[in-house]
């Protein structure tokens, strides 16, 4: 009998502090702020778009390795006036250069999937200096990682920012495109739509079913710390959440997820998949299947009915 082998030790991921509220989320009076910055140590930042700019109100996530940096989404906004992505982000890679002096420092501009929320501002960086913008379509992607189809041998590649390798797993189910990096800097799995405190929208149930079983397996055999997507929808009081294209969300839930949340989206997933119930609400998230009429009726009431009731304005 020989003795099992121990695992490589492993550094202990940097802690993240996230923030509790965003402004940005519920615009006050003056405050134009069009991107809200928030660093999560000292080589990650979250930014978030402001919903006077779109009621989406994305979180874009910028990593820095030691050879490049990620940025991964470019938000809902194509106009640098309303929405100037690439100012902020040129303010915060000078940042990080100030305090890790290096030539030739490059930048590549991955989306989490191609829906318009995550690619609109695209075209403020096509240009910048050193970047390298991967296209939205699903071949584009797969050939810029080598990533292959679920169930494939490739679909789960390394990606190196130079000494920060990512893992890049390929989740469909909310889209084609879908993917989910893992960071072992952080331990973050950034999940993008797939997985997010909100409306989960599934346009492929069986998909989605098999990408979220993975995710939780995957974080049952690796330091995964919090799950962070897109979005923020759901209120913090558990089962309740802001209507489809709410302007202001001054009581939002927190934006990181414990990871026990990925089994909680897999067996609803499962769920979703077998008996087609359209909706699936849970404490943290609700599973929403898109190719059911009644579930997207259901959606479109509660927010005609918010704005009805004139709570759909920003001060
Ligand atoms: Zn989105």
């Amino acid at each position: 009998m020989t003795e099992p082998t121990p695992d490589p030790p492993r550094t202990p991921p940097v802690p993240a502090t996230f923030p509790d509220r965003w402004a940005v989320a519920a615009p006050v009076a003056g405050d134009t702020t069009p991107i809200e910055v928030h660093a999560l140590e000292d080589d990650t930042v979250l930014l978030r778009q402001s919903k006077r700019s779109n009621h989406e109100a994305p979180v874009l996530a910028l990593m820095f390795g030691s050879e490049r940096a990620l940025l991964l989404d470019t938000g809902a906004t194509a106009d640098p006036t309303a929405f100037p992505l690439r100012t902020t982000v040129d303010a915060l890679v000078a940042d990080w250069l100030g305090r890790n002096p290096r030539e030739d420092y490059g930048l590549v501009v991955v989306h989490s999937h191609a829906h318009g929320d995550h690619v609109a501002a695209d075209g403020q960086l096509a240009d910048r200096p050193g970047t390298v913008v991967v296209g939205k379509e699903l071949a584009d992607m797969q050939a810029f990682f080598g990533l292959g189809e679920p169930g494939s041998d490739d679909d789960e590649v390394a990606f190196d920012l130079g000494d920060r390798v990512l893992t890049v797993l390929a989740t469909p189910g909310h889209h084609p495109t879908a993917i989910t990096l893992f960071d072992p800097r952080t331990g973050i799995l950034w999940t993008g739509d797939s997985v997010y405190p909100g409306r989960l929208y599934v346009d492929d149930r069986r998909a989605f079913a098999t990408s979220t079983a993975r995710l939780a397996a995957f974080a049952a055999d690796h330091a995964v710390t919090w799950v962070v997507g897109a979005h923020v929808e759901a209120k913090r009081e558990p089962r309740t959440e802001y209507p489809l294209a709410a302007r202001s969300q001054p009581d939002e839930a927190p934006l990181a997820l414990a990871t026990d949340v990925l089994t909680e989206v897999a067996d609803a997933a499962a769920e979703l998949a077998l008996t087609r119930p359209g909706r699936i609400v849970r404490d943290r998230f609700t599973v929403v299947d898109v190719t059911s009429r009644r579930a997207l009726a259901r959606l479109l009431l509660a927010s005609w009915a918010h704005r009805l009731r004139g709570r759909n304005r920003l001060p």
